[in-house]
């Protein structure tokens, strides 16, 4: 019949709005299903990773005390790097379904069969967690219903009412407890900026952060101090900004390393600086940190003979100027992925000093305390490649180095 359009007739707009709801809708569905199946994986892995630590710590180590835990370390590092996640993430989806599956089994197998979204599962793992046993069931009635109807963004308000109505604790312990986890940090946005919570230029952020972090290292050996250093330093930011503690504190001359090319010194480049801690800055920031603040360690990089730090030493002690170097190399802890920023790191001789390994920049690189004994206890191995480190996991999978900061 001329000019008809049937109603199944894909040339129909209605049809053509239909069908694209119902992909959505199904796509929606079975990302759902293949999260929580991700989640149940890693679960069910490092269950096998604490029943058998030998498949990821080496025989000498079995007989540790905390050779499981050291396995269940090694198990996370290397889905980390498999999965490209955190650490810190496989860490929190491992828990989510432990406690997903524990406090909340209803809630746990909607989510597997694709009825509850991602989102709200994981709202339910984290509300959940913080009840004690005898809260679980009332919670989990209380919400099972709407975490398949309701959206994220509301079903969070509903999910934190209902977890105040079966929460058997005095709210001021609850928030004792919960005021233990304050700290500071910085996240680097682009173009030279960094969010303290406050929106900065990066060199300001660096150093206020590095300001927090001397005023609190100063308090922190107190021999009455209970507070632990991300602690202080969230109480000396807070004071600073109530203006409880003023100019009097404890003021030390705080440097942060900037690396500057020295034709970009000279204006005969416009080559971008390095900042420690942040990255690439642009080339004016550069000169303006290198030729005026006195608070930033000026360090000049020759581009023919920068490798001039990169010498030989023969003291085990590494020396204070190749430290420095070195921080700002690696930035960062150098294991894949890891973000934990090189001044909190140890400096680990890849070829131990005993054996004959020597303290040069190509002999030494940063890891954090986590993986420096990752690195030594367990089968993890690691390999200074011409292109930085190369980092093999216990089942065999290898990295490639991370791209330099610079
Ligand atoms: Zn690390």
């Amino acid at each position: 019949m001329e000019g008809f359009v049937s109603l199944l007739d894909p040339r129909n707009p209605d049809v053509r709005v239909e069908l694209g709801m119902a992909r959505a809708e199904y796509a929606l569905r079975a990302s759902s299903m293949a999260f929580a199946e991700q989640l149940a994986a890693i679960h069910e892995t490092l269950i096998e990773a604490r029943a058998f630590p030998e498949i990821f710590v080496g025989p000498s180590y079995l007989s540790i005390p905390d050779a499981v835990a050291f396995a269940e370390r090694a198990a996370i590092a290397d889905l980390a790097v498999r999965l490209g996640l955190a650490e810190q993430t496989v860490r929190a989806q491992a828990e989510q379904a432990r406690v997903l599956l524990l406090c909340a089994p209803r809630v746990w197998s909607g989510f597997r069969d694709g009825d509850i979204p991602a989102p709200n599962a994981r709202i339910v793992a984290d509300l959940a967690a913080t009840l004690p046993a005898t809260a679980w069931l009332a919670f989990e009635d209380a919400i099972v219903e709407a975490a398949s109807t309701v959206a994220p963004a509301r079903f969070r308000g509903c999910a934190r009412a209902a977890r105040e109505r079966v929460q058997p604790e005095a709210a001021a312990e609850l928030h004792r407890r919960t005021a233990e986890e304050r700290r500071v940090w910085v996240e680097h946005d682009i173009d030279g900026m960094s969010w303290l919570t406050a929106y900065l230029p990066s060199a300001v952020a660096q150093r206020a952060m590095a300001h927090l972090d001397c005023v609190a290292q100063s308090l922190v050996s107190a021999p009455d101090e209970p507070r632990t250093l991300a602690q202080l330093r969230a109480d000396v930011a807070g004071d600073l900004l109530a203006g409880v503690l003023g100019s009097e504190g404890p003021h030390v001359g705080v440097a942060v390393g900037v690396m500057v090319p020295v034709l970009t010194l000279l204006g005969l480049s416009e080559q971008p600086g390095t900042l420690e801690g942040y990255g690439p800055i642009d080339a004016d920031t550069a000169r303006e940190l290198a030729g005026h603040a006195p608070s930033f360690i000026r360090i000049l990089t020759d581009p023919i003979t920068g490798t001039i730090l990169d010498i030989d030493r023969t003291a085990y002690r590494v020396p204070a100027d190749l430290k420095r170097w070195l921080q700002m190399r690696d930035g960062t802890c150098t294991f894949t992925g890891c973000g934990r920023r090189a001044a909190d790191c140890d400096l680990d001789h890849n070829i131990a000093w005993a054996d004959g390994g020597t303290t040069s920049a190509g002999n030494l690189s940063h890891l954090c305390r986590n993986h420096h004994r990752l690195k030594h206890n367990s089968r993890w191995k690691v390999e200074h490649v011409p292109e930085g480190i190369t980092w093999t996991s216990p089942t065999g999978h290898v990295s490639r180095p991370d791209p330099p900061p610079f």
